[in-house]
């Protein structure tokens, strides 16, 4: 008995290893050509500012609109870009698209709001990202202080020296930088000080049990007045109850984003929900064409 479970399992493992090359190859092959056929879109996730819960910003998450598997998740397809390399034209349509979601905004009269855009790590070691993202700044025209960068910390700790010089001159560009998921990577508190960042994203793995874990309560309180010393700012990801939120209100965690407020949203649905937002008074403005 003990033994055919053996085989079964056996012959599971082997079909979902074969699920997996085949998924691998499906979207691998199909990645190079969806760039060239525009079958990525943006998704726009709102940050909120606590107390008032003002939307203030945005993470801008890529989507691949695949012809025959629907929405594919970038969890899914990112680590297949790294690996063939296709993540630099890939990272380079997202940086481009979230400048030219920012101009289209502003033309429209909308109030600025910070879009914060994903790097992966192989992206970050591009010798010429600076010059590209400078490249694309000019090019679209967006003011600088409205773009955001999130990097992890595996991907400063790599070579932490010459991610020190690389943040200096996206700083110099008058960019924003964050760490995102903060406390899932190693880095040194150390070099934290040293890596000319403004933000720490806490992730939401710390997130989803406040209030009922008291470790990850403590992490979360030891983490905001860090940031804080260090006069950085908090933004809790993950926050799907009002229990998280009061709990994070209560430790002065300064912004939250999450499911409580909205999923990450096609830039329609996200004026809409703008347009929806109390203290957001020109989305609605617009909206009843008084602009
Ligand atoms: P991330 O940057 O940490 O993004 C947050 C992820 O958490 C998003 O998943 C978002 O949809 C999800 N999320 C937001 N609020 C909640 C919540 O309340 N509950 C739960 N359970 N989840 C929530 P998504 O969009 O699937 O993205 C996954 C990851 O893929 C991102 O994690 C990021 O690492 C990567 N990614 C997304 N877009 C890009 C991109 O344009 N470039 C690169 N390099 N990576 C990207
Ligand atoms: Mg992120
Ligand atoms: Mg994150
Ligand atoms: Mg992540």
């Amino acid at each position: 008995r003990a033994k055919s479970t053996g085989h079964n399992l056996y012959f599971v493992y082997e079909n979902q290893m074969a699920d997996n090359i085949n998924a691998h190859l499906t979207l691998g092959g199909g990645l190079r050509k969806a760039i060239e056929n525009e079958e990525f879109e943006l998704h726009y996730q709102p940050k909120v500012a606590l107390p008032d819960e003002n939307v203030v910003g945005a993470e801008a998450l890529i989507r691949w609109n695949h012809p025959d598997l629907g929405m594919v998740s970038p969890d899914k397809f990112i680590p297949l870009a790294e690996e063939s390399g296709l993540i630099l034209p890939l990272g380079e349509w997202v940086i481009r698209r979230a400048c030219r979601q920012l101009q289209e905004w502003r033309e429209l009269g909308y109030p600025a709001i910070c879009l914060s855009v994903n790097l992966s790590s192989r992206q970050f070691m591009q010798a010429d990202l600076v010059d590209m993202v400078q490249g694309i700044l000019e090019e679209t025209g967006v003011d600088p202080a409205y773009l955001e960068l999130e990097l992890t910390e595996s991907m400063l700790m790599t070579d932490a020296k010459q991610s020190i010089e690389k943040l200096h001159s996206f700083r110099e560009l008058g960019l924003t930088l964050s760490i995102d998921d903060f406390g899932t990577g190693y880095s040194s508190l150390s070099y934290l000080k040293k890596f000319p960042i403004q933000t720490l994203k806490i992730d939401r793995s710390f997130i989803h049990d406040i209030g009922i874990d008291g470790d990850n309560d403590a992490i979360v309180k030891a983490t905001i007045a860090m940031a804080k010393s260090l006069n950085l700012k908090v933004i809790a990801e993950g926050v799907e109850h009002r229990s998280q939120v009061n709990a994070l209100g209560g430790y002065d965690c300064q912004e939250v984003q999450g499911f409580l407020y909205s999923k990450p949203l096609p830039s329609d649905d996200f004026v809409q929900f703008m347009q929806k937002q109390v203290g957001h008074e020109s989305f609605a403005l617009v909206e009843t064409g008084s602009l």
